[in-house]
């Protein structure tokens, strides 16, 4: 009863949301009993004397960046408790992710909740008996109202374990300052007893290599040292010396053959193998991985665009331009893994083939731009659906597509201009002008996101041309990359042929089933739909014969264009038996390779962009 006349009071009193003096906030963050995987949360607000609210709202973000599905944090949170001194306030929770507490009437408010935490990922967070890891959002509720404020952070580790992050900057250091949430969440923490250290210096700037090892590492993290080393090189010699003093390269190979995750932070980048670092596979992927995130110092974490920071946490982000933010790292990365000497040039050709590959035999290669796909980022970004969805035959990813929107553009800018720029002047000019000389736009961080006709705009005068063309074509509309002209300009061509076994009827099966033949999605007018085979039939036979996930690709394609084959399946506990036709070939290889009439121009643009 009494709660719920608090409720209406708390309810209906007039909101003081509007940001007014700075609140006084401070979190401690323990870990009392690491095997329940409980993190305690503390927070301490002090009012400033002259604040008239009547409670305070305290919400735990829905999603954190670089990880854009929907999360709802609020799911782990258990046993909150608002108090004032001694003194218990109330408090209610007025929707999913927000809890409103009356304000004590000296002024302080403290409230404490567990978290419950047990993936290890650069988006959750996971306290057990081995260590503590985790990156902000998923732990820290924010003050509404109040983030632009700044912030301290006392970490209590278990006796024995030691903190460290991207903004560690002295041994045994529990406790930090943030000049606002935003920058506090940035920040992935590991707490743990048996963590290892290394570093080096490239121009001027202190790497830091921390490796949490589940398995064996046979004796390989000195040579991975130096593998991260190579790729800092490589991209700071792009982009110069980035501007902060340190960064920490947070790597965990999990030994447990599911965790995988590559974050990108300010200051640092979470990144988590799912193997032990004694395999060439896990050593492999990591280093690629260093690649990709380190990019992502400049491009997206600075240079961003102009949704991106600082953040409405009560909905999920929307910004048309994860194909640069993404999708141009992801070229990067590759190219970067090549400059830096770990793959030849027919390794790096034949990565880009199979990208190409990948988009063009996608299914929504011609449904769904690059910007739709940046668009649909909170479905498609490991995100779960219990509602069965037509995704696989619908979405494209802003990854891959965005790596060859790259590609394209550094090889047409590079013909244009005779050699004079590549992709790099674009990227180095947006990063000088949107992040280090426009003026902050907001609390955040220094200068202001881009739009994406501000990006055009950049490639534009590099280029020398008007390119508002290409991306009318290519990243809103779903044309076709003009690969033939950006490759012939550097002496390439792309060839395109039938795969060896070219038919799929559009059968897909489904990826959640892996030991069985249960299909998928199929293809939206492929010969399997049109025949009658749905989501869902576990195929049996094909021509007659029984199948496995290992031959039936074969047995069909003993099949050509035209013919009729008999397809047996199992659905609702019977057998049914369909005919389907199978029309032109439906997969393809890609292969780029020399164009034997390469001009001596494109010839030399090909060994700058290659060599
Ligand atoms: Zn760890
Ligand atoms: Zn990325």
């Amino acid at each position: 009863m009494i709660r719920f006349a608090i409720a209406l009071l708390l309810t209906f009193s007039v909101p003081v949301q509007n940001r007014g003096a700075e609140y006084n906030i401070s979190y401690r963050l323990a870990m009392s009993h690491p095997a329940s995987h409980l993190f305690e949360v503390t927070i301490d607000v002090q009012l400033p004397a002259t604040e008239r609210a009547t409670y305070i709202d305290f919400q735990i973000p829905m999603w954190q960046p670089g990880r854009y599905s929907v999360a709802d944090f609020a799911k782990n949170v258990q046993d909150f408790d608002a108090r004032s001194g001694n003194i218990q306030l109330y408090w209610m929770k007025i929707d999913n992710q927000t809890w409103r507490v009356q304000r004590g009437t000296n002024g302080t408010v403290t409230v404490a909740y567990r978290m419950f935490g047990d993936d290890l990922s650069g988006t959750y967070a996971q306290l057990d008996v081995g260590h503590a890891n985790y990156t902000g959002g998923e732990l820290f509720m924010y003050v509404v109202g109040h983030k632009p404020d700044p912030l301290q952070l006392r970490i209590e580790p278990p006796s024995n374990w030691k903190v460290i992050n991207g903004r560690t900057e002295r041994p045994n250091q529990v406790e930090w300052r943030y000049p606002n949430y935003e920058i506090m969440i940035d920040n992935p923490t590991e707490i743990g007893p048996d963590w290892t250290l290394d570093e080096f210096k490239v121009q001027g700037k202190t790497d830091r290599v921390v490796v949490h090892s589940r398995g064996p590492e046979g004796g390989r993290r000195p040579s991975l040292v130096r593998d991260i080393q190579k790729i800092v090189k490589a991209e700071t010699t792009m982009w110069g010396p980035p501007e902060f003093d340190s960064y920490t390269f947070m790597i965990h190979f999990a030994a447990d053959d599911q965790s995988g995750d590559g974050m990108e932070h300010l200051t640092s980048t979470q990144i988590i193998q799912p193997g032990v670092l004694a395999e060439r596979g896990s050593y492999d992927d990591a280093v690629r991985t260093a690649a990709h995130e380190f990019f992502h110092v400049w491009n997206v974490k600075r240079l961003r665009p102009i949704e991106l920071g600082p953040w409405d946490w009560t909905r999920p982000a929307a910004t048309r331009g994860l194909w640069i933010a993404e999708g141009f790292t992801q070229y990067y990365g590759v190219l970067m893994y090549h400059r830096a000497g770990f793959q030849n040039a027919e390794g790096f050709l034949n990565s880009l083939s199979n990208t190409i590959g990948t988009i063009e035999n996608a299914p929504a290669s011609k449904l769904m731009s690059a910007e739709a796909s940046s668009m649909a980022a909170s479905f498609t970004d490991a995100a779960l659906h219990r509602q069965r969805t037509n995704l696989p035959n619908t979405s494209l990813s802003y990854y891959l597509k965005g790596e060859l929107i790259a590609l394209n553009l550094d090889l047409i800018i590079r013909e244009k201009t005779a050699g004079r720029y590549s992709l790099d002047e674009v990227m180095r000019r947006a990063y000088e002008q949107f992040y280090l000389k426009s003026p902050n736009a907001t609390y955040y961080l220094k200068g202001r996101g881009y739009t994406i006709e501000d990006f055009a705009g950049v490639v534009s005068e590099v280029a020398g041309t008007d390119m508002t063309d290409f991306f009318a074509k290519y990243v809103r509309g779903t044309d076709t990359l003009p690969y033939d002209q950006a490759l012939r300009g550097v002496g390439l061509r792309l060839v395109k042929s039938p795969s060896n076994q070219p038919y799929t009827a559009g059968i897909v099966l489904d990826p959640e089933d892996p030991e069985g033949m249960r299909l998928g999605a199929l293809r939206t007018g492929s010969p399997a739909e049109r025949g009658g085979l749905q989501e869902g039939d576990v195929l049996t036979e094909i021509g007659g014969m029984s199948v496995s996930r290992e031959n039936w690709r074969s047995i069909l394609n003993r099949f050509k264009q035209g013919d009729r084959v008999p397809v047996s399946v199992r659905r609702f506990r019977e057998t049914v038996q369909v005919s389907i036709q199978l029309d032109a070939p439906d997969i393809f290889i890609y292969r780029i390779e020399e164009d034997p009439g390469a001009s001596a121009q494109a010839k030399a643009l090909r060994s700058a962009w290659l060599n």
